[in-house]
């Protein structure tokens, strides 16, 4: 497989899968009601995890993600990033994020991530609206999050995240909208938006199939989505990704590794990593079974998940996350990464670019090609084009 790219810092994304309680609609790879000695023991395996590594990669992105990192004790999670110092190179202008839910963040903590040059933070309001935080099953309030938020200010956070949801069943627009105004009000420096999406697995699947609950109609979710990039525009943020906005120079770093074919590592339960000659693989997502092989000295590498891709699904992902991008697919740098001149690999796929650029659906010219805001409704379909 060739990838021509010259090796650039890599993103680190470090695992945390432990959360105050289950979410209704999350099919992430996290627990609910967690006792501390297993957090405890999951950090010191981390931490052993961490330390196994020793080609001492240069890194210039952390993501601290879950589940729910500010579940841990800030001090287990200063120890994981000494670690991750000690194992990696990790560059002095690095952007270090956690992830954090409301109700698990207090001055003291906000303090000592500072202290752990932790420099962005991510909270998951969700929602502004106390009855949809509670029927999503989060296990905060807008009190909680305001109070937190005003707090990680205090504490000398200067750039945050809020992750939002719409779509979700029984939101208004008008709620939804009130919801987004509220957060554009604080000024955070980058606002996530995700339409829920209904996951087999979770209890929002099952009470859907047992007809408990509806989902608003696509055309509402989608009013939404729209209305909701014109009202960040309006705030000056930039939409640089299909579900992200940032004030400018502060899109997330380590994020756009994934939608840029940058590599990354990974540590943590589960956690994937991406390299360029190793391609894709997968940590062991057994609790019982990571902590065990972290705390005998082993890699708690899933053999099994190993992805030896072949250079056209490569040619694939890099397009797939491209396109998420609203710069969209660069041919020069696709020929950059790849070798090969992009209508050479998809000389089928001209045809059906230029029809979705008729139907407005797509950018196109000479230097690449990008989804317009109505091509985003139908992004799966024209990234299946390619892969
Ligand atoms: S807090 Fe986040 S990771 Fe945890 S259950 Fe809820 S949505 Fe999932």
């Amino acid at each position: 497989m060739i990838i021509n790219r010259p090796e650039k810092p890599a993103g680190l994304y470090i695992h945390i899968p432990f959360c105050l309680k289950k979410c209704g609609y999350c099919d992430f790879l996290s627990f609910g009601g967690s006792e501390e000695a297993l957090r405890e023991r999951y950090a010191r395996a981390l931490v052993r995890e961490l330390s196994l590594n020793k080609e001492r990669r240069s890194v210039d992105t952390i993501f601290i993600g879950g589940g729910t990192p500010s579940l841990l004790r800030a001090d287990h999670i200063a120890e994981i990033l000494k670690a991750a110092r000690a194992a990696f190179s990790v560059q002095e202008d690095a952007e270090i994020t956690i992830e954090a839910n409301p109700k698990t963040l207090d001055q003291d903590k906000l303090r000592a991530y500072r202290k752990a040059r932790i420099n962005r933070l991510s909270i998951g309001a969700q929602s502004m609206d106390d009855q949809l935080l509670a029927f999503m099953g989060r296990a905060h309030s807008r009190e909680d999050f305001l109070r937190n938020y005003r707090s990680a200010r205090d504490a000398g956070f200067e750039n945050i995240n809020v992750d939002l949801m719409f779509g979700i069943p029984g939101q208004t627009r008008k709620a939804w909208r009130s919801s987004l105004s509220q957060i554009i009000g604080l000024a955070p420096e980058h606002i996530s938006f995700y339409s829920l999406q209904l996951e087999e697995g979770t209890e929002f699947a099952r009470m859907y199939r047992q007809g408990e609950m509806d989902l608003p109609p696509e055309e509402e979710d989608r009013a939404m989505y729209h209305e909701g990039i014109g009202m960040l525009k309006e705030a000056g943020y930039i939409h640089y990704e299909i579900s992200n906005c940032a004030r400018a120079g502060r899109e997330c770093r380590h994020n756009l590794k994934y939608w840029s074919f940058d590599e990354y590592l990974a540590a943590g339960l589960g956690a994937h990593s991406f390299r360029y000659k190793q391609g894709r693989a997968r940590n062991l997502s057994q609790l019982e079974a990571y902590l065990k092989a972290a705390e005998e000295g082993r890699l708690p590498v899933d053999e099994d998940a190993y992805e030896r891709e072949t250079e056209k699904d490569y040619m694939g992902e890099y397009v797939f996350t491209a396109l998420r991008k609203m710069e969209g697919v660069s041919f020069s740098d696709f020929c950059a990464t790849f070798g090969k001149d992009f209508f050479q690999v998809y000389s089928g796929s001209r045809k059906a670019l230029m029809d979705y650029k008729a139907r407005g659906l797509v950018e196109l010219d000479e230097t690449g090609f990008s989804l317009t805001a109505r091509g985003i409704d139908i992004s799966n379909e024209i990234m299946a084009e390619f892969v």
